[in-house]
């Protein structure tokens, strides 16, 4: 529900410079670290960074619940223990601290240099203690495209995907932030013009554009959450590239799916943007033919419009927007995935990351994977250099970047980026 912290007429007294992706309407939550300062949790406006360790020890938050111990710490995962309600109650009092009518902050000018950090001086860090990482396949899009590609275009989608959201189990240990740079895996290979596989450096390296969500602590073994429910464990969104290796992944796949071919990294950007400021994008989502199980439907909006895109860039070369998506392309939302992983009572914890499965439009421009792009290399792509990607090549820096915009409010997710290194 949108209340008073989403209102499009509220304003800051940091400045927030147009087209910024902080406005007050988002206070996205985040861990950072300065020179002088260890790692914490802060909230981004416009370039800065509002300090919520100082700021609890100044007294600011004193009507809250929250402790020492829940912001200065390495990750996210302490102050999301709290629960979505007092969450949800300390974005709002950053709001009223930060507007344009409150002076708690503002006139306490000694203290504004320790509350404030410039975000281009500060360090970002992986915001949250992933425990459990699941991938989903969503995005109805993508899945007839690699369907057309691998199958037959006729039956391009399998006769599950109508029914289950399909995802699989991924690997939490290899999930870095923005920045961190990857480095080309090996692994087996075998071209249909092989014989036997070889070894050697993913020669097929592609980004997989996606968006993930973080939950707050679930349910106990055993308990289900209802899409009703969902809302109240979800606490926000990252932009999310999985990193895939085609060839690798080609070889392994069959029978049991994804393995080496995607654990070796996945990237993800440093703010967290909550549930409650994307609450004003709503949108509802497709029509869903054949009907799903009851435990499936939903009420309500729950689908997001959130504008994507996609940048390839070279070294000393200039960018080049391969992808313009949008996550309103997904057929199965969030809460609906929530509800189908808990639905034989696997338990869902705070800190885990769920992820959408590749975000793929209904025309070329909007395709969320090279595989997809240059069709499985048949159509390459033209950098400005004058060089073409089927794939990514070692040292390109792919870059992902989102955001929601209505009634005047940009609503952003920042950017999430790597450089890709070459084997070892
Ligand atoms: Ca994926």
């Amino acid at each position: 529900m949108t209340n008073k912290t989403n209102d499009p007429a509220l304003k800051s007294w940091i400045d927030v410079p147009p087209n910024c992706d902080f406005p007050i309407q988002n206070l996205p939550f985040g861990i950072y670290s300065t020179n002088s300062k260890d790692r914490r949790v802060g909230v981004a406006i416009g370039e800065k960074i509002l300090d919520l360790y100082f700021l609890n020890k100044n007294g600011y938050l004193n009507d809250l619940p929250f402790t020492e111990k829940d912001f200065n710490c390495d990750f996210l995962n302490n102050m999301m223990l709290h629960g979505k309600q007092n969450v949800s109650n300390l974005r709002a009092r950053v709001s009223t601290l930060l507007s344009n009518d409150n002076n708690e902050i503002k006139n306490n000018e000694n203290q504004l240099n320790q509350l404030f950090d410039n975000q281009d001086k500060a360090q970002m860090h992986l915001p949250v203690k992933i425990g459990d990482y699941t991938d989903f396949y969503s995005s109805e899009q993508h899945a007839y495209n690699v369907g057309c590609m691998f199958r037959d275009p006729n039956n391009a989608l399998l006769p599950n995907w109508k029914h289950i959201p399909v995802g699989y189990h991924g690997r939490s240990s290899s999930i870095i932030v923005s920045g961190e740079p990857v480095i080309r895996p090996k692994g087996q290979q075998k071209l249909d013009n092989q014989e036997n596989p070889v070894f050697g450096p993913c020669k097929l390296l592609d980004f997989e554009l996606e968006m993930g969500f973080i939950t707050f602590e679930g349910k106990p073994l055993g308990e289900t959450i209802s899409t009703d429910e969902a809302d109240d464990y979800i606490f926000g969104m990252c932009l999310f590239n999985d990193w895939s290796a085609r060839d690798i992944q080609k070889w392994e796949y069959v029978p049991l799916g994804p393995f080496l071919a995607k654990n070796f990294a996945s990237s993800m950007s440093p703010w967290i943007v909550t549930i409650d400021a994307l609450e004003p994008f709503r949108i509802p989502g497709p029509n869903q033919e054949p009907a799903v199980l009851p435990y499936l439907e939903y009420n309500g909006d729950k689908h997001l419009d959130i504008n994507l895109e996609v940048a390839i860039k070279a070294p000393n070369q200039k960018e080049k927007i391969v992808s313009n998506s949008n996550y309103k392309h997904m057929y199965w939302n969030m809460n609906q995935q929530l509800a189908h992983h808990s639905i034989n009572g696997c338990d869902i914890h705070c800190g885990d990351l769920l992820a959408s499965g590749t975000i793929s439009g209904p025309n070329e421009g909007s395709y969320g994977s090279m595989l997809e792009i240059s069709w499985k290399g048949t159509k390459p792509v033209d950098m400005p250099d004058g060089t073409q990607r089927r794939f990514i090549n070692d040292g390109d820096t792919v870059t992902m970047r989102g955001y929601s915009e209505k009634n005047g409010v940009r609503i952003g997710f920042g950017e999430v980026k790597s450089e890709i290194l070459p084997s070892k």
